[in-house]
């Protein structure tokens, strides 16, 4: 794992134990990953984050919004994964970012509680992740 991805972990963590975010702990956010966490702000901002969660396992991915006009979502793991075109270009390829905006809003979102929380049956988000 490199510094970076450490130092925005331990950072992560911070907000998602307190619930809110520090202007210190921005300017880290903003440092590590500068216009990505702009854009993912924006996102978190329209309430464009969903957390769709399987009942009763409680398993949970995340619906991001793009910021495109289409208004596509994208499935996403806030630490793993995201279906967008970036996260198989930018990270997965080449290498040169932590992870994709909707990873990001999706992280901001959880942290500060700003999901819009929708629930399903479990057959119902293996169905949306099938489509993956
Ligand atoms: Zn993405």
């Amino acid at each position: 794992m490199s510094a970076s991805s450490l130092v925005a972990d331990a950072v992560w963590k911070e907000i998602e134990s307190t619930g809110s975010v520090s202007d210190d702990q921005l300017s880290i956010l903003h440092f590590l990953f500068g216009k990505n966490f702009e854009r993912a702000t924006r996102i978190v901002d329209q309430r464009g984050v969903k957390r769709v969660s399987g009942q009763p396992s409680g398993r949970s991915v995340f619906q991001v919004v793009g910021e495109s006009r289409r208004k596509e979502e994208y499935l996403c793991f806030a630490e793993q994964f995201c279906a967008c075109y970036s996260f198989f270009y930018d990270i997965v390829n080449r290498g040169e970012q932590l992870c994709c905006k909707h990873q990001l809003a999706a992280r901001l979102a959880a942290s500060l509680g700003a999901c819009i929380e929708v629930q399903v049956s479990d057959e119902e988000l293996a169905l949306l992740l099938s489509k993956l």
